[in-house]
């Protein structure tokens, strides 16, 4: 299975912070290196495209995007824009924009579709809130945001994605998830993708687990079965952290 390390670096690092970003990103990963994935903003995506270079190669994603491909719809971006400008992949439903933004799971599927149908690799956010895990709704809240996303994804048969389950609770607050509370929401998800989709398709999707990911926890959370990769926020900022996760995928 694919390994996957990305970072969300949110509303952090405008261009020339960019640029030191992958000055000083030297991760040691030898010969099989997990498959990178930065998401910058969006203001920052061309500093990175230039400052990228040389080894590792690092992918590029967009934070979020609206669902038409061009219109009056001021302050945002199209997936085709994204494409243009660098991007590969785009982060759809992170928690942050489902409730600071009001998000809902229908937008979410339409931002899917789009950014498929465009041709981005969509990494779908699913996660409950502390109330929902305290009420013992892990399965059925992840399990909706998946199936409505994967909706998205109807026109687009054979299309990658990747889900990653941040357990909202667990976003930049220091609070993580354990490997053991990881794999069973992972174990949840891959049994749907693996309902929905069949056995095979189910075992390429990368599973990522995002929430107070660092350096100290990487590899626990990474050994744990189901957990294909991680999705890190506030760790991603720093060039020594983020190396120091993405060796720890190895
Ligand atoms: C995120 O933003 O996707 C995230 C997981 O943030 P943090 O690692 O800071 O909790």
């Amino acid at each position: 299975m694919e390994r996957v390390v990305a970072g969300n670096w949110k509303m952090h690092h405008g261009p020339s912070a960019t640029r030191a970003f992958f000055r000083d990103f030297q991760p040691d990963l030898g010969a099989a290196p997990p498959t990178l994935i930065v998401f910058p903003p969006a203001l920052s995506l061309a500093a990175a495209v230039e400052s990228r270079g040389g080894r590792p190669e690092v992918a590029l994603g967009v934070q979020n995007l609206h669902w038409e491909p061009k219109g009056a719809f001021t302050g945002e971006i199209s997936a085709s824009m994204a494409l243009e400008a660098g991007a590969r992949y785009a982060l759809v439903g992170h928690s942050e924009r489902r409730h600071i933004f009001g998000e809902t799971d229908e937008h979410v599927a339409r931002k899917v579709r789009s950014a498929a149908l465009e041709g981005l690799t969509p990494v779908i956010c699913v996660g409950e809130t502390l109330d929902e895990r305290r009420a013992g709704r892990v399965d059925e809240v992840v399990l909706r945001q998946l199936h409505s996303a994967l909706e998205g994804l109807s026109e687009t048969p054979g299309k990658r994605f990747l889900v990653a389950y941040e357990p909202v609770w667990a976003i930049g607050t220091g609070e993580t998830a354990t490997p053991e509370d990881a794999s069973a929401a992972h174990g949840t998800l891959r049994r749907a993708l693996h309902a929905a989709l069949g056995a095979e398709w189910a075992q390429r999707v990368p599973l990522l687990y995002g929430g107070s990911v660092k350096p100290e926890n990487a590899r626990g959370l990474l050994e744990a079965d189901d957990v294909d990769g991680v999705l890190v926020g506030g760790a991603s900022l720093d060039p020594a952290s983020f190396a120091a996760i993405a060796e720890a995928a190895l």
